[in-house]
């Protein structure tokens, strides 16, 4: 139960092994500092003394190994202080993958580091816990990659997109993940079941290109990766969970708060010797969001693309003729669901058909994604420079007014055009 909406600045000791789990009110920031021993946010250490700013709706909680008092200024939905955490499992499961690592480093040609997928159903803490491993690995040293197949509430881009990045450094508790050239691949729309076809296909294209990067890079393919999956679980979203595993080469499964997925995979991976498939609590401290919830952090992700998340960035505003770019879409569009088409009949003819898109209001508050392809049969298979938001189209003047992170021209002509869409408040 929480403590509730108190506003004073008031101070918290923490036993070893505790934590003090936080959801940030409505409408203010908190503001928070260590004041002695030690603790961390989802595996990154707080540097003493600082205070930090969490933004309004920030959910999440400060633990400590051996003990701490922090000090918090400002209001709270909710604060408590829990003893029961699955923390020492997940280090345990750091510890292995520690080894792992060293084992790699230590081999002939330095070989490959343990490949790590998170799987569980929506709020079973997955995001969290492959924040913890990737910080506590980056702490010790390395750079694991991390990748991150969902599409609904991405951590390391807009929605809608698959990506992958190397963590050299723990990840900023209030800040996430540095944004640093970021492997981008736009799915375009925030479920798999829009086109599962073409899902597939960019899990397939970011593993070659993570495959061949390792190639190069000793130390990076030591270190391993670390994937973040969607809570999809049933149905197709189970197939997918198994086309990650089997496109990443993943040796490592952690089932997070499902004994039925974790019973499935262990049976349909026995075959594979190499890979292991553990079972891990989910922690109490998880918190459930709404779709309405969920619907508002995607749109959010967007705003916080052009804006920053602290309104520290300033897009820019530019103009350009019908003529100057060109708009793509993939698989032809929004597709019928199977049930309202002929038995046996194809929902699209094919998923992964490039075709242009004809300028019109449609257009409009729509996020299109900045293709590097240097044709359009190559979109598929590219990976994307960044996003820009349509905010007027004038259809008598033939032009279109567009938000975009920087000022100039656009680093290609092709855009991509999904469902994704966003109005800015
Ligand atoms: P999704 O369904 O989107 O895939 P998920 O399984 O990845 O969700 P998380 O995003 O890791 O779940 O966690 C859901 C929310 O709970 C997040 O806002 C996260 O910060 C918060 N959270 C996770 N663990 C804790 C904790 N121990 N204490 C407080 N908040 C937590």
């Amino acid at each position: 139960g929480g403590a509730g909406t108190a506003s004073a600045t008031r101070q918290v000791k923490l036993e070893k092994e505790s934590e003090l789990r936080i959801e940030v009110a409505n409408d203010t920031p908190l503001r928070l500092r260590l004041l002695n021993g030690t603790a961390e946010i989802f595996g990154t250490e707080l540097p003493p003394q600082i205070w930090l700013t969490f933004p309004p709706h920030f959910k999440f909680a400060v633990f400590t190994w051996y003990g701490a008092t922090i000090e918090m200024d400002g209001s709270t939905e909710t604060d408590y202080t829990a003893d029961e955490t699955p923390m020492v499992s997940y280090v345990n499961v750091h510890a292995v993958l520690d080894g792992r690592r060293n084992q790699a480093k230590a081999s002939p040609e330095s070989s490959q580091g343990p490949r790590v997928i998170v799987v569980g159903p929506t709020d079973s803490g997955k995001s969290t816990l492959s924040r913890m491993l990737l910080s506590w690995a980056a702490k010790q040293g390395w750079k694991p990659t991390f990748v991150d197949l969902d599409i609904g509430q991405g951590s390391i881009t807009a929605p809608g997109c698959i990506a992958a990045t190397p963590i050299e450094l723990p990840i900023d508790p209030v800040e996430g993940i540095s944004l640093e050239m970021p492997l981008v691949y736009f799915y375009g729309h925030t479920t798999p079941s829009q086109n599962v076809d073409l899902y597939k296909a960019l899990v397939k294209e970011l593993a070659q290109i993570l495959e061949r990067q390792f190639t190069g890079n000793a130390e990076s393919r030591a270190s391993g990766m670390v994937i973040n999956t969607m809570g999809w679980i049933e149905g197709v979203g189970y197939e997918l969970l198994l086309h990650a595993i089997d496109t990443f080469n993943a040796n490592v499964v952690l089932v997070l708060g499902q004994e039925k997925l974790f019973s499935m995979l262990r049976d349909v991976l026995k075959s594979k010797p190499n890979v292991d498939v553990l079972k891990l609590q989910k922690s109490g401290g998880v918190v459930s969001r709404s779709s309405k919830f969920r619907q508002k952090s995607r749109s959010y992700r967007i705003r916080e693309y052009f804006y920053g998340i602290a309104n520290d960035l300033s897009p820019h505003s530019n103009i350009a003729n019908f003529s100057d770019l060109f708009v793509y879409r993939i698989g032809g569009g929004p597709q019928a669901p199977r049930s309202a088409l002929p038995i046996g009949a194809d929902p699209v003819a094919n998923p992964l058909r490039v075709a242009p898109v004809n300028i019109d209001r449609d257009l409009l508050h729509v996020v299109l994604a900045v293709s590097y392809a240097q044709e359009p049969d190559q979109i598929v298979s590219s990976n994307i420079a960044g996003f820009i938001y349509i905010t007027d189209i004038d259809l008598q003047r033939r032009k279109i007014t567009y938000l975009s992170p920087t000022a100039g021209e656009l680093p290609s002509k092709y855009l991509v055009m999904g469902t994704l869409t966003w109005l800015e408040t």
